[in-house]
C-alpha cells in the first residue's frame, strides 16, 4: 500500500497572545494630515478643495449651490 504523506512546517509552538500582540503593535493604520479651512472651520485634507464651501486657496473651485437637482 502507498502511504501519501505530505510534510508540511509546522510550527513548535503556537504564538502567544502577547507575542502576537507585541508584533502588531508596529501595524497601525496611520491618521492622515487633517487642515483646517480657512473659510469655513471645516476639516481637511491638505491640497484639497473644501467640501463644505468648495473652496481652494481663497477661490471657489467647486460650484457648491444646492440649485441642481
Ligand atoms: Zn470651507
Amino acid at each position: 500500500m502507498k502511504m501519501n504523506i505530505q510534510l508540511f512546517a509546522v510550527p513548535f509552538r503556537r504564538t502567544s497572545k502577547t507575542k502576537k500582540r507585541m508584533r502588531r503593535t508596529h501595524l497601525k493604520k496611520e491618521v492622515g494630515t487633517i487642515t483646517t479651512c480657512p473659510k469655513c472651520g471645516a476639516p481637511l485634507r491638505p491640497h484639497r478643495a473644501c467640501t463644505k464651501c468648495g473652496y481652494y486657496k481663497g477661490k471657489e473651485v467647486i460650484n457648491t449651490n444646492n440649485e441642481e437637482k
